[in-house]
């Protein structure tokens, strides 16, 4: 197949593991006879530095006339004034809502041979497989707010719709359709009125999934179950807030927030693919990076927006096999294992591939 895939490296460590994503996609490209042509633009600090612009025109254009994005990392230190009217984070927040990429897919899953990395009993996390789906344009991060001036009140507002809980929980019961059919819903419903309707709006959509066990937890009770019972979790579907607090906590399960992947959904197949760590300023430019995060959310671009399950699956088996042979990039090595370099691991990777 032909495909167009619109690149934008950013910031940070995302510079270093999108050169590397890109030696899998042409090696996959290569393996499976596809024509992929990738372009790369501009988004977040560097982007400020060279516009002035977060999100530069030129980027949208470019990324309209591609079948898929994939983004490595944006912000960091030099562009962290709380204060300032531009800053990297704008252009996610902006890229999101431009092609309405209202549901976000985090998977976390366990990994065997990480089960020594991970601070919680082997036998509570064995066969973690866990699809979060989190509403991704709106409730209280794009509620009204004000700060009023110099006085000691401020407020944001969190405000759900019917239609924008229906279209994400039709989502998250699909995605429950070929896996384990359950999907969790995560609200507030016993204190906030926005939840109430969220929880109302769920249960009316479940009467179109007979199939699917559908379970309501408070986002309290939640952040506890999710660390005393993992496994019994298939599909978690929450609001914008609720999702990006729980799926952060739930990056401890695969051992490392360096190993989780993420797609951007909006109506069609179109989507944008990151990885879910940031820039992480601390490690930059040393090849300390894990690739894992950006590797997958490529596994998750060729399956999505491109339909190629088979290519998919090929990255994610050359991952396990790769860590299975014991590999490690400092933040997944344990005290005394050896490690390896972000191109090394690749190198490994690549090697499974061929
Ligand atoms: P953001 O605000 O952009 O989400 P953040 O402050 O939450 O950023 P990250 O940039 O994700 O944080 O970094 C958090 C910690 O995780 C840092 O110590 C960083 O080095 C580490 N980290 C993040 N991504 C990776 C990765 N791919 N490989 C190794 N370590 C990582
Ligand atoms: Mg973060």
């Amino acid at each position: 197949m032909k495909a167009t895939i619109a690149t934008l490296p950013g910031d940070g460590i995302g510079p270093e593991v999108m050169v590397e994503t890109l030696r899998v996609l042409s090696a996959i490209g290569s393996k499976y006879g596809h024509d992929f042509t990738t372009t790369e633009s501009l988004i977040g600090g560097i982007a400020i530095d060279e516009t002035g612009n977060p999100l530069p025109d030129e980027t949208i254009k470019t990324c309209e006339e591609a079948d898929a994005i994939l983004l490595a990392a944006v912000g960091g230190p030099k562009w962290s004034d709380p204060t300032s009217d531009v800053r990297p984070e704008q252009g996610l927040l902006k890229i999101r809502q431009h092609f309405g990429l209202f549901a976000n897919l985090r998977p976390v899953k366990t990994y065997p041979a990480l089960a020594s990395h991970v601070p919680l009993r082997a036998d509570l996390i064995e066969g973690v497989d866990i699809l979060f789906v989190r509403e991704l344009t709106g409730g209280i991060y794009f509620g009204q707010r004000k700060e009023m001036g110099d006085s000691d009140e401020a407020y944001d507002t969190m405000l759900y719709s019917r239609p924008e809980v229906e279209r994400l929980a039709h989502v998250a019961f699909r995605a429950a359709q070929g896996r384990r059919n359950k999907v969790t819903s995560v609200d507030k419903a016993n204190v906030l009125a926005s939840m109430r309707l969220w929880r109302k709006t769920v249960v009316q959509v479940a009467e179109d999934y007979e199939d699917v066990e559908l379970e309501h937890l408070l986002v309290d009770a939640c952040t506890m179950h999710l660390l005393t019972r993992p496994s019994s979790f298939d599909v978690i579907m929450a609001g914008n807030m609720f999702g990006d607090i729980l799926s952060d906590e739930a990056s401890v399960l695969a051992g490392s927030l360096g190993m989780l992947p993420s797609a951007s959904l909006g109506a069609g197949r179109f989507g944008m693919y990151e990885p879910v760590h940031g820039s992480a300023p601390d490690i930059a430019g040393q090849g300390k990076a894990n690739p894992i995060g950006m590797l997958l959310s490529l596994a998750m671009l060729l399956r999505y927006s491109l339909e190629l399950e088979e290519e998919a699956r090929a990255i994610e088996t050359a991952i396990d096999d790769v860590l299975a042979d014991g590999l490690r990039t400092p933040d997944i090595a344990s005290k005394g294992e050896a490690v390896c370099s972000t191109t090394e691991f690749v190198d490994a990777v690549l090697a499974k591939l061929a």
